[in-house]
């Protein structure tokens, strides 16, 4: 099956329209990376075939979960997963992408505007820094490969408001890691939160997403500014 079809097929296996334009913006952006990445480090992925399965396909099972008219943060975007390809699908919905790294902003800046997407900006800034003037602001975030999921929440539940949703993406056993965020989601005015498992469209890949609804306002001294990704998480056991 080439590119192209397995995209189209793993796209009309999702519980949504998809926009007449998708498939070219997917297929743009693959390109994009792939030439882009000869040059700088923005995924580990170097086969077409497996930008579509492991980035594309696995992003894309979160649209459905998207609301039009509403904002939502990608924190820690890389070189835009999930929300560049959220942004492809839903295209009444806003999205951000912020990224502590210079280079893969100013690459996402250029692909959003080389594909035309009006609703998806690129913000360059530290999550914890970008928390102070954006706090609460947004109705919902989703995050994937960035850190465990206690520091992950601590980046991104402040800028989530009440009764929002986060969705963190995570390899398929992650019970362990949900269970150890437990008192900090709680710290941080999330609910407990629910793992959903899924498979990747076509591939079949094994995955979950996190679902952490926020009920309560986060105290103001969170987020922390953590020096390094590796830092004592809050609530951590
Ligand atoms: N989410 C993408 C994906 O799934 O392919 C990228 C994952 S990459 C392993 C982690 C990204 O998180 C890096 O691009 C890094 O610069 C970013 N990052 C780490 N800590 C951050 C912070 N405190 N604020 C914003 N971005 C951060």
């Amino acid at each position: 099956m080439t590119g192209r079809a397995c995209l189209e097929q793993g796209l009309q296996a999702l519980p949504m329209d998809i926009p007449a334009s998708a498939v070219d913006q997917f297929l743009e952006f693959s390109d994009r990376l792939l030439e882009k990445n000869k040059v700088m480090n923005l995924t580990a992925v170097t086969d077409p075939d497996e930008v579509i399965s492991r980035h594309f396909l696995d992003c894309a099972v979160l649209a459905p979960r998207m609301i039009s008219g509403e904002k939502m943060i990608d924190v820690g975007t890389g070189a835009g997963f999930p929300g560049l390809p959220l942004a492809i699908l839903c295209p009444d919905t806003q999205f951000v992408l912020l990224d502590a790294l210079r280079k893969r902003i100013d690459f996402l800046n250029e692909t959003i505007e080389a594909l035309g997407l009006r609703n998806v900006t690129a913000v360059h800034a530290r999550a914890e820094e970008f928390a102070k003037e954006h706090r609460a602001a947004f109705d919902g975030a989703v995050s994937r490969a960035v850190a465990g999921l206690s520091m992950l929440s601590e980046l991104t539940l402040p800028l989530v408001r009440t009764g929002g949703v986060f969705y963190a993406m995570k390899a398929e056993q992650c019970e362990d890691e949900v269970a150890a965020a437990g008192e900090a989601i709680r710290i941080l005015g999330g609910a407990p939160a629910a793992i959903e498992h899924y498979t990747v469209p076509v591939s079949g890949i094994p995955r979950a997403v996190v679902v952490i609804r926020k009920t309560e306002d986060t105290p103001a001294k969170y987020p922390r500014r953590f020096a390094k990704i590796s830092a004592q998480p809050l609530g951590g056991k």
